[in-house]
């Protein structure tokens, strides 16, 4: 597992990247964020500070989702206006950490993501509801045939839903099968990440293309409704 650090901090690199080498992984570094695109050859996982002293942050994130579809993108950030967050993860972050974090806590997300884009979740190859059609093994989502373009964590997430149609998951449920068990921070990221699949399943349908639809349940979690016969 090749490691792309992007953090000008240098006491932050000093104590990341011996620790991230003692268990089995190599590291680059950047510390600043121009130029990056020069130096993601293998790179499976990047860690992006979003406080960069020359772009930002919120930019790199952006180009590095369009240049790494499947790499596990982590935001390392100080800012504590979550705001940010919320951008950072619009911009394809599939997770973020905010400063200071435990090494183990870096680790344990890290190695949950990478585990999630290797196995998806165990379901039937393909799932049809309406005029969507969600294929597991290709990661592909088509409605009446037009695929809709979905990052990693959005297709895990309606492929969950998909698994069980017009079934009430909870999102204790969903942010273990999608994320991590272990999760325990926020859980802001599945309300933007629902958000995201609800708006581009809204812009599949335009045209009078029936597509399930994504249900909240107050103070449980989300259900999706397949669209009537
Ligand atoms: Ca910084």
């Amino acid at each position: 597992v090749h490691i792309l650090l992007v953090e000008d901090d240098d006491r932050v690199a000093a104590a990341l990247r011996p620790a991230l080498h003692r268990h089995g992984m190599t590291t680059s570094r950047l510390a600043r964020g121009r130029g990056v695109a020069e130096h993601l050859a293998g790179v499976d996982v990047v860690l992006l500070d979003l406080g960069l002293p020359d772009v930002d942050g919120i930019e790199v994130c952006r180009r590095l989702r369009l240049a790494l579809p499947g790499a596990v993108l982590v935001i390392l950030t100080a800012r504590q206006d979550e705001i940010d967050v919320v951008v950072g993860l619009e911009a394809g972050a599939d997770d973020y950490l905010t400063k200071p974090f435990r090494f183990g806590e870096l680790l344990a997300r890290v190695r949950a993501h990478l585990r999630r884009s290797a196995a998806l979740p165990a379901t039937a190859p393909s799932v049809r509801l309406g005029d969507l059609v969600v294929v597991t093994p290709a990661r592909r989502v088509t409605v009446a045939g037009e695929e809709v373009g979905l990052r990693a964590k959005e297709f895990e997430l309606l492929a969950r839903l998909a698994a069980d149609p017009g079934t009430a998951l909870s999102r204790e449920t969903l942010m273990a099968d999608v994320w991590d068990e272990n999760w325990f921070g926020p859980t802001k990221t599945l309300d933007v990440h629902v958000a995201a699949v609800r708006r581009k399943l809204a812009a599949a349908a335009e045209g009078g293309h029936r597509v399930p639809e994504i249900v909240t349940l107050r103070g449980h979690g989300y259900r999706l409704q397949p669209p009537e016969e």
